[in-house]
């Protein structure tokens, strides 16, 4: 202790300059890297997207005016930089966002933790006389979407599996990003989780793609991804509402939250793709 007391005193004698780079002076106190720990990984494991139900302006004031936020906001029509696109940064990547709200990926609650948040510009969806209609993305801010989660992903090594939808860790609140967020075509390029058309071809096992099943395998396939879902081995209401967040991620065609042939099929494809 002395002797480093001794050392402190030197340095400062002869000035900052001759400090050892792995050696910073703090206040009342230094600090020394010499020794890194290999034990080590990121605090960020998920990424969540969402949509904002608002406009633009709307969006921006939400989430800067009042008790929500995104680390990242993407406009309906990103502006431009030099022909990019531009998304708006509203919380560094290392500070929490409050994005998630009460939410549960697994054995994990509290997203908010250990994600980063993008917020998409789009109003979600109206219920019209015909039925509920939803809201398409932009081609625009898809494109940047796409390159921002790519490079969050990469940075994070997020795994696929933990890249999720704001109605995947919260289904009996949210419904967001909503079923025309376009999945598939982004696992195609690398961003996301997608099951391989010929596990689910082999789960489905030649039954008709919209017969209903037993709903007690989708409940334990579910629960295996990552969902928060009742095993009462009946369709009680909860179980109903996760299906569908299910379904608006995995099997946008129908999202009744019925458990059909293919979406059990579907499940069960992504449970021995990602968890074997
Ligand atoms: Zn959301």
């Amino acid at each position: 202790m002395n002797k480093f007391v001794l050392f402190l005193a030197v340095l400062m004698l002869a000035g900052c300059s001759t400090a050892p780079n792995n050696l910073s002076v703090k206040n009342g106190y230094a600090i020394d890297t010499t020794h890194s720990s290999p034990n080590q990984n990121e605090r960020v494991r998920y990424l969540v997207l969402h949509y904002t139900v608002f406009d633009d302006k709307d969006s921006l004031d939400a989430l800067t005016n009042g008790t929500a936020s995104a680390h990242y906001l993407v406009y309906s029509t990103p502006p431009t930089h030099h022909a990019l696109p531009v998304a708006l940064q509203l919380v560094p990547e290392a500070k929490r966002a409050w994005h998630a709200g009460v939410s549960q990926w697994g054995n994990r609650t509290h997203l908010n933790d250990t994600s980063i948040g993008i917020e998409i510009v789009n109003a979600g969806f109206i219920d019209g006389p015909t039925g509920r209609l939803w809201f398409p993305y932009t081609e625009a801010q898809l494109a940047l979407v796409k390159q921002l989660a790519a490079d969050v992903i990469k940075r994070y090594a997020i795994e696929p599996q933990n890249v999720i939808g704001h109605s995947d860790i919260a289904p009996l609140r949210k419904s967001d990003p909503g079923p025309l967020f376009p999945w598939q075509a982004f696992a195609e390029q690398g961003i996301g989780a997608w099951p391989d058309a010929a596990m689910v071809h082999k789960h489905l096992a030649g039954r008709p793609a919209s017969r209903q099943v037993a709903v007690g395998t989708v409940q334990r396939a579910l629960a295996t991804y990552g969902y928060k879902i009742p095993q009462t081995g009946e369709l009680d209401e909860e179980t109903r509402q996760v299906i569908r967040a299910f379904q608006m991620h995995f099997r946008p065609a129908g999202i009744s939250g019925i458990p059909d042939a293919e979406t059990e099929a579907v499940a069960l494809a992504l449970v021995e793709k990602y968890y074997p």
